[in-house]
C-alpha cells in the first residue's frame, strides 16, 4: 500500500483554488432570482458550475430553502425513482500509519484495539452479512504496509468466494488509501466495483492541520490526484467525499463540485458517487466544534449536492441517526448502509459494540430488516441490484440515467427482482408482506406490457422455483 515515491499523474494540476472558492463564498449573497434560475437549470438535469453551486449555498430564507428542498425531492424522483440501494460496510483492518486527528485508528492512539481479519474471520463476517441478506459491501482498510494492493485484492476475491445458502456477495466496493496506478490495476482485476477515497477537507490549510506533514496522508496533492490515478489504472468507477465538520461546509461542497468537474473534463465521466459524512464522536478524538455542521445546514448541503450533480449517486451512511436519514433520503440519496457494524468482527458479535475497536460511533443502529421495512413503509423500494457493473455498464458506459427508459427497463425490474429474493430468503413476516405489496405496485406501474409480463414470470421463478440472481 505504501507508495513512498507518491508520484503524481503526468500534467497534474492542483485544481482546488482556495482563494477562488473563499472569494465565491464571501461575495455570493442570497439572490432569490438567481437561485430560481439555478434550480431551473438543475431541473433540466444539467450539472451546475461552481459559481451556480455557490449561489445555492448562499440561500438563507426559509422560503427559498424550501424551494431547494422541493426541487431536490423532485429531481430525485425524476432521475432515480423511489429506489434506495442497500449495502454494508465491512472493516478489514484498522492498523494505520497515519495521524488523522479525527480518527480513532490513528497510529499514536495506543488505546485502540488493533486487528486485521484473517481468512477465516473474514469468512465468518461475510457469512453473517449474507445471512442478513446483503449482496453489496464496501470493504474498508486503514493505511498500513500490510494492506498492499495484493492484500486488498485477495480479501476482495475471498469475499466473493464465500457462499452460504442462497447468500453471496455480488459487488465489493473499496474505501482505502489512494494507490499508485499499478496498485489500482491490481485491485481492479480482483473485480472491485467503486473505489472510494474521501479528500476529507478540500481546504489546504485545514488539510495540513488534520494530517501532519510527516505522515503519508499528509500529502494533499497525492490524495487529490488519487482518483485520477484510479482512472488511469483502469478503475473508471470512483467515489469522492468530504468529511463535513473539519472546515466551512460551503467550501467542502464547492470542493466536491470542483473535483467532480475535474474528473468529468478529463475522463468524460464524473464520479459514480459522492459521500458527505459528518464527523462523529470517536474514541480518543476531541472534536473541534468550530465547523461542526448543524442539522439545518446538513439538510441544505445534501439538497444542494443533489441539484449540483444530478447524475451522481449519493451515499448516506449510518453515521447519521435514523431520523436524519429518513429526512434527507427524500432529497436525493441513492444508497444507504443497513444493519451496520463497524467494530472489527462486529457482525458476529452479540451485545454492544466497543468504541475503542471502532473508527467512530455510528448513529443508526437498526437492523437490516428494520431498515428495509421502514423504507417500504415510506414508499421507497430497497434494491440489492448489482446489475450495471456486472453487465459492464460503468464509467463512460454508465449511461444509466441518461438513456430514456433506463429506469423503466432496468432499475425498477432489477430492484423488484432483488427485493423479491431478499423477502423470500431473509425478511421477517411483516417485512415480507410490505415488500410484496411494494413489488406488485412497482410492476403494475411499468408502462411496457412486455416488461411487466417478463418480470411477473421471473418473480414466480424466484418465489416458486427458488431461482436466484436474475437480472436485466
Ligand atoms: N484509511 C483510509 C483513508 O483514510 O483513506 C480509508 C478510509 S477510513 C477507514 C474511512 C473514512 O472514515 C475516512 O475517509 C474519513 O472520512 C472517515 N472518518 C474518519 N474518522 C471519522 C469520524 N470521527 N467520524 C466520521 N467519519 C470519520
Ligand atoms: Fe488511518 Fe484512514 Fe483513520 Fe486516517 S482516516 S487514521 S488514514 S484509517
Amino acid at each position: 500500500m505504501i507508495d513512498s515515491k507518491q508520484k503524481l499523474t503526468d500534467g497534474f494540476k492542483d485544481f482546488i483554488d482556495d482563494a477562488l472558492l473563499e472569494n465565491l463564498i464571501a461575495t455570493t449573497t442570497e439572490d432569490v432570482v438567481a437561485i430560481r434560475e439555478v434550480i431551473a437549470k438543475s431541473m433540466e438535469l444539467k450539472p451546475l458550475t461552481i459559481e451556480e453551486t455557490a449561489t445555492l449555498c448562499a440561500a438563507q430564507s426559509p422560503v427559498i430553502i424550501e424551494e431547494i428542498f422541493a426541487a431536490a425531492r423532485e429531481l430525485k424522483k425524476k432521475v432515480y425513482g423511489n429506489r434506495i440501494v442497500i449495502f454494508a460496510p465491512l472493516y478489514i483492518g484498522n492498523h494505520c500509519i497515519n495521524e488523522c486527528k479525527y480518527c480513532a485508528f490513528r497510529k499514536s492512539l495506543r488505546t485502540t484495539v488493533r486487528k486485521t481479519l484473517n481468512e477465516s474471520e473474514l469468512k465468518l463476517q461475510i457469512e453473517a452479512l449474507e445471512d442478513a441478506g446483503h449482496k453489496r459491501l464496501i470493504m474498508v482498510y486503514g493505511e498500513h504496509p500490510d494492506y498492499t494492493p495484493e492484500f486488498i485484492a485477495k480479501t476482495v476475491r475471498d469475499a466473493y468466494s464465500v457462499k452460504k445458502g442462497n447468500g453471496e456477495i455480488r459487488r465489493v466496493n473499496i474505501n482505502a488509501a489512494p494507490l499508485n496506478e499499478e496498485g489500482f490495476k491490481i485491485v481492479k482485476e480482483a473485480g472491485i466495483g467503486t473505489y472510494q477515497i474521501f479528500q476529507e477537507t478540500y481546504h489546504h490549510k485545514t488539510y495540513r492541520e488534520m494530517h501532519p506533514a510527516n505522515t503519508h496522508k499528509g500529502n494533499y496533492e497525492y490524495r487529490l490526484d488519487g482518483l485520477t490515478r484510479a482512472y488511469e489504472g483502469g478503475c473508471d468507477d470512483v467515489g469522492i467525499g468530504a468529511l463535513f465538520g473539519l472546515y466551512d461546509w460551503r467550501f467542502e461542497v464547492l470542493g466536491l463540485i470542483s473535483h467532480s468537474w475535474h474528473l468529468l473534463n478529463r475522463f468524460g465521466c464524473g464520479p459514480h458517487t459522492i459521500s458527505f459524512p459528518r464527523i462523529r464522536p470517536a474514541h480518543g478524538v476531541t472534536l473541534n466544534e468550530k465547523y461542526l455542521v448543524s442539522d439545518a445546514d446538513f439538510k441544505k448541503l445534501v439538497a444542494i449536492l443533489r441539484l449540483a450533480v444530478p447524475y451522481t449517486g449519493m451515499i448516506l451512511t449510518a453515521r447519521e441517526s435514523a431520523e436524519m436519514r429518513g429526512e434527507v433520503m427524500q432529497f436525493g440519496v441513492s444508497q444507504i448502509d443497513a444493519g451496520t457494524k463497524i467494530e472489527l468482527g462486529g457482525y458476529t458479535k452479540d451485545g454492544e459494540q466497543e468504541l475503542n475497536k471502532e473508527q467512530f460511533q455510528i448513529g443508526d443502529v437498526r437492523s437490516m430488516d428494520e431498515i428495509v421495512k421502514n423504507l417500504l413503509q415510506n414508499d421507497f423500494i430497497p434494491s440489492f441490484c448489482t446489475s450495471c457493473y456486472r453487465q459492464g455498464r460503468t464509467g463512460e458506459q454508465f449511461m444509466e440515467f441518461a438513456v430514456p427508459g433506463f429506469i423503466e427497463n432496468f432499475c425498477t425490474p432489477n430492484a423488484a427482482l432483488t427485493l423479491a429474493e431478499y423477502l423470500e430468503d431473509y425478511a421477517s413476516d411483516d417485512t415480507k408482506i410490505e415488500g410484496w405489496k411494494m413489488i406488485e405496485k412497482e410492476v403494475a406501474g411499468l408502462d411496457s406490457e412486455k416488461t411487466k409480463e417478463l418480470i411477473q414470470k421471473r418473480l414466480i421463478e424466484i418465489k416458486e422455483q427458488g431461482t436466484r440472481d436474475i437480472y436485466l
